[in-house]
């Protein structure tokens, strides 16, 4: 499988194998003596030939279509040159930087870490950024150790950065690098709430302490032996997402470090972080997958929408922008997520795609990520809390509306099992959202809640930083609502209400009922929220696709009649575009 080019003759750096082998000795004593006594940290001693092996056939299976890595040589690699001087001095300044412990016992290091790092750049055509040197340094250490070629090595790191951090080196702006860091942020939220309150109270936010962690994998943080390990184990577990659970597990593991008196440390305190045994990484591996395990599929499901991974992704601008990962308030459980949780015995898979998705006999052996997981996944028993205004307000309008003679539970879009809904009354009392958590204190770390309201796409594209309720004026029927916007450097307020624009009104209505909740259970302590991506609009829509049954689902319901007609409108919009094409 591998395309070894050993020759290394012609390059512009000789490699002189004689003068490698005493440095390569001084190299290993270093290591060896820089190991503590306690536990098993001689890690790099153990790496062999064998291991090597197994971290290439590990990456290379899944990953090796996607770039073009034959007809690679030594001299390619260091021959290689760049003319842009600026790019070439910042790079000679963060090699001065990289490593330096282990590297002053090899002149060489910096001149082989050079060839690979602008090699690297230049082939796949993308500008330098900073972190590659501390990815691409372990990997020449462990050119020396085991006289690896340049091709291997260069291979290795390809595949190593396509697997854990695809797009964080090569797109230009920093879109998956932040949809990251609004991962990191929901899973810190649903796994330890205390701690993402107080991290927000203080305004630290993922960028300011997990950019290097991420970026480099820990490689700046860690011990050499500490940082073979660690990549080792990421290379086994085959898991790109594995990093922030990661980072999340490390953060809740030193979370005591963080509830001291004085926030300004806090950060002090994050930034001096470091790992330094075998130990240690350990400990938060076995934390990082027990989240893992806790945490929903939907996380994944996120995460590929996000094409964070996805290296041939045109899209990671309107992606970011379309699931805003930062601004979501809590996790999201997509429609998919929600049936194989409440309807487990129909829907097997939440990957739509996969051959276990809706069967009778399910594939055991079957590769997909989540099937695979399947079995593993603690089970946390689940609640629903729906809080869509329907009972009284939505319904009574359009029962007005109709002016038919029609009853109400004809039009009902119906729910989920294990749901508890909750009424207009208790959403407009000044107790909510204090009135329904109170019977759920006991079970806030026992549950995932699961929470539903008619159809959260939309919140998200009221800007709701600049949104207000204008809560004091109410108008005869409902209440106003006032919203400033910034348009062209003006801010503009928009009032609105009433039946003005119904939809509108109510789906901001019950935004605020939304935020008030989840912030409650925020401030409560509550583990594991979250709510429904879509809504129940989407959840009623993929339960009509895939025939499975709504707990009383009306026969004239509202959201079968609103599908109808906007497939219509679908319709007639394509036919007209048809009509238009055929002149
Ligand atoms: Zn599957
Ligand atoms: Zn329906």
């Amino acid at each position: 499988m591998l395309n070894n080019n050993d020759n290394q003759t012609n390059t512009k750096i000789k490699l002189e194998e004689v003068e490698l082998n005493p440095e390569r000795k001084i190299f290993e004593n270093k290591l060896r003596r820089m190991s503590s006594k306690e536990d098993i940290n001689h890690y790099f001693e153990t790496i062999n030939e064998v291991k090597v092996l197994g971290w290439e056939n590990k990456l290379f299976e899944s990953k090796l279509p996607i770039r073009d890595l034959t007809n690679i040589t030594d001299p390619d690699i260091l021959s290689e040159e760049i003319s842009d001087f600026k790019t070439m001095r910042i790079i000679r300044g963060d090699i001065d930087r990289t490593r330096v412990q282990e590297s002053i016992y090899m002149t060489s290091f910096k001149e082989y870490l050079y060839q690979l790092i602008i090699y690297y750049i230049k082939k796949n055509k993308i500008s330098y950024k900073q972190g590659l040197n501390e990815i691409a340094g372990p990997f020449i250490l462990l050119k020396y150790k085991l006289k690896l070629s340049f091709t291997r090595i260069y291979k290795l790191l390809v595949c190593f950065i396509d697997k854990f951090l695809t797009n964080y080196f090569s797109e230009k702006e920093f879109f998956s690098l932040q949809s990251s860091f609004g991962l990191i942020n929901l899973l810190l939220q649903y796994h330890d709430t205390e701690l993402f309150r107080r991290f927000e109270y203080a305004l630290i936010s993922p960028d300011l302490y997990a950019t290097s962690w991420i970026m480099t994998l820990f490689a700046n943080k860690c011990e050499l032996n500490v940082i073979y390990y660690l990549w080792d184990k990421l290379i086994l577990f085959d898991d790109t997402l594995f990093p922030l659970f990661f980072i999340t597990a490390y953060l809740i593991l030193n979370r005591d470090k963080f509830f001291v008196e004085d926030y300004s440390v806090i950060l002090t305190e994050l930034s001096q972080m470091h790992i330094d045994t075998i130990k240690e990484v350990n400990e938060i591996l076995d934390f990082a997958n027990e989240i893992r395990d806790k945490t929903p599929n939907s996380f994944y499901l996120l995460a590929n929408k996000l094409e964070i991974f996805n290296y041939d992704s045109q899209n990671l601008q309107i992606l970011y922008e379309k699931f805003k990962p930062n601004l979501m308030l809590a996790m999201p459980i997509f429609p998919t997520d929600i049936f194989c949780i409440t309807h487990k015995n129909i829907i097997r898979c939440p990957d739509v795609n996969c051959e276990n998705f809706k069967t009778e006999k399910f594939n055991t052996f079957s590769k997909c990520l989540y099937c695979r997981n399947r079995e593993v996944k603690k089970k946390i028993s689940f609640i629903i809390i729906d809080i869509r205004i329907f009972d009284n307000e939505i319904y009574n309008n359009e029962l007005i509306d109709k002016k038919e003679d029609i009853l109400l539970s004809d039009i009902f879009p119906g729910f989920l099992p294990k749901t508890i809904r909750i009424t207009s009354e208790q959403l407009n009392s000044d107790e909510f959202p204090k009135n329904i958590l109170k019977d759920y204190t006991d079970e806030k770390e026992k549950y995932h809640f699961i929470i539903i309201t008619s159809d959260t796409k939309n919140y998200f594209e009221y800007d709701h930083k600049f949104y207000k309720f204008a809560n004091k004026k109410k108008s005869i029927k409902g209440v106003l609502f006032k919203r400033t916007r910034k348009l062209d450097n003006k801010k503009i307020e928009e009032t609105f209400g009433d039946n003005k624009n119904k939809k509108e009104y109510f789906l901001l209505k019950e935004f605020d009922y939304f935020k008030k909740l989840i912030d409650e259970m925020n401030l409560e302590k509550f583990k594991y929220v979250s709510f429904a991506y879509g809504g129940y609009k989407d959840i009623h829509s993929f339960a009509m696709k895939f025939n499975i049954d709504l707990l009383e689902h009306g026969k004239k319901c509202l959201l079968c009649e609103e599908e109808e007609r906007e497939k219509k409108e679908k319709n007639r919009k394509n036919s007209g575009l048809l009509a238009f094409k055929f002149w």
